[in-house]
């Protein structure tokens, strides 16, 4: 019958009196934090910061699709109906939001979507200065393809069809199933081009030409949830490091044969693996992570280049360093469920002798040329157990461009001029890495 009544029957009167006062305080209590919303191309991400943890039910609506989720046990407050006005007309995915107490214990928040998602839903123990932490993330049901957005940037005027067999070439040559000559006059090329296409006269311009373009992938650190290091000024690294990368890329760009793509673009966070995994889907020659961390010592200061160390850290501020940049995940949020295990696993298994000794030649290259805009923390490159360092087959550094716990240094980063001279040193450094180590073919790791 009227579970209620059961209730006051078999509870006595005394206790109830008990039960309600302490309902009312922990309802004080337990309260929202916040609630933040991280629209991206690649994703969007909505966090519901609660003092408490959070319990919830979900389902997903087609036609038309809506996410409808409900928080269980949970009163609508003033900072979670604040949600709404949080919504930015040209997010990626959600159209709006509404957001209701559905009965007495339930608060209903349902997403009227854009497109059909891959949402993902997950909770996050309160980490750093983040309480408990409820994250739903809607992702594209089709993701994009970065190699073909690459691509396409290059030359709009490209047909899809062309760009499928242009990708096509590059898988074969990435298999070693092609191998393309220079083609001296007169030679004729033996190659599966000249098979595929066995009456085309030796010295005539292919229809679509494979350039072997160097690739950069330059991977601004943090993001979203994650802001890295704050200065003393409000500063925060996640966005100093996009301003450079975003300057960095612009310098690649503009040297022939050389072209760069970026990690994030914008202030969302990504996992320390998805960098990776972006990096080597585009087949990048280098991956360059840019950040500007903190240190206890508000005096040390000056730009630092870091590669992965196979066994320990050449000193514990590279290792201390390294530490607080593998927090990111979890401090940014990831969800563990979601995460490539398997490939973190081929990630941590391979031998990366090689890999690490292109990392320090690019490093010294680096280093070198940012020794000439701003002092150096240290005069040679360092080692520690990065996690954003790891894919096998990339030279890979990460650079700390300057401290943003020095007060001086926070200022320069802030500076367009600064970031400017940072973003030439390191796109110089680049390329005298490469006038000194051309690359060759890559060999495919599977
Ligand atoms: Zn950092």
């Amino acid at each position: 019958m009227n579970s209620r009544r059961d209730l006051l029957k078999t509870v006595g009167a005394g206790m109830l009196l008990k039960l309600i006062p302490v309902g009312a305080f922990a309802a004080d209590l337990v309260k929202f934090v916040d609630v933040r919303l991280w629209p991206a191309d690649e994703y969007t991400r909505v966090t519901l910061e609660h003092a408490g943890a959070i319990k919830y039910k979900h389902f997903l609506i087609e036609n038309p699709w809506r996410m409808v989720i409900d928080l269980l046990d949970m009163r609508l407050d003033t900072t979670l109906k604040d949600l709404t006005s949080r919504l930015q007309a040209d997010d990626p995915f959600v159209q709006q939001i509404r957001v209701a107490q559905y009965d007495a214990n339930t608060v209903r928040l349902v997403f009227d979507l854009k497109t059909e998602v891959k949402p993902e839903i997950f909770t996050i123990e309160p980490i750093a200065e983040y309480k408990n932490r409820f994250v739903v993330d809607f992702y594209p049901k089709y993701p994009n393809d970065p190699l073909l957005a690459l691509l396409q940037k290059e030359d709009p005027m490209l047909r899809e069809d062309e760009i499928s067999r242009a990708l096509r070439l590059a898988e074969a040559e990435t298999n070693g199933t092609l191998k393309l000559e220079s083609g001296s006059a007169g030679s004729a090329p033996n190659t599966e081009v000249a098979k595929t296409e066995p009456n085309a006269p030796v010295n005539s311009k292919p229809k679509f030409e494979v350039r072997r373009m160097i690739t950069v992938a330059i991977d601004p650190g943090h993001g979203g949830e994650d802001p890295g290091a704050i200065g003393k000024g409000g500063t925060y690294e996640k966005n100093v490091v996009l301003a450079i990368s975003k300057r960095l890329k612009t310098e690649i760009d503009k040297m022939p044969g050389m072209r760069a793509m970026l990690t994030r673009n914008g202030d969302f966070f990504v996992p320390l693996n998805t960098r990776v995994k972006k990096a080597r889907s585009v087949n990048a020659d280098l991956f360059v992570s840019v950040h500007a961390d903190a240190f206890i010592r508000p005096t040390a200061g000056g730009s630092s280049v870091y590669v992965l160390s196979e066994r320990g850290a050449t000193s514990t501020a590279a290792k201390w360093i390294a530490n607080k940049e593998n927090a990111s995940d979890l401090i940014g949020g990831v969800n563990i469920k979601g995460t490539d295990a398997q490939l973190a696993k081929v990630l941590l298994d391979l031998s990366t002798t090689a890999q690490i000794n292109d990392s320090l030649k690019l490093g010294d290259a680096v280093l070198g040329n940012l020794g000439k805009v701003n002092r150096l923390h240290k005069p040679r490159v360092e080692q520690a157990g990065f996690a954003v360092l790891r894919a096998p087959d990339i030279p890979s550094i990460l650079i700390e461009t300057a401290f943003i716990s020095n007060p001086a240094e926070e200022k320069q980063l802030t500076n367009a001029a600064h970031q400017q001279k940072l973003a030439e040193a390191i796109a110089k450094g680049i390329a005298n890495y490469f006038a000194k180590n051309p690359p060759v073919a890559r060999t495919p790791l599977t």
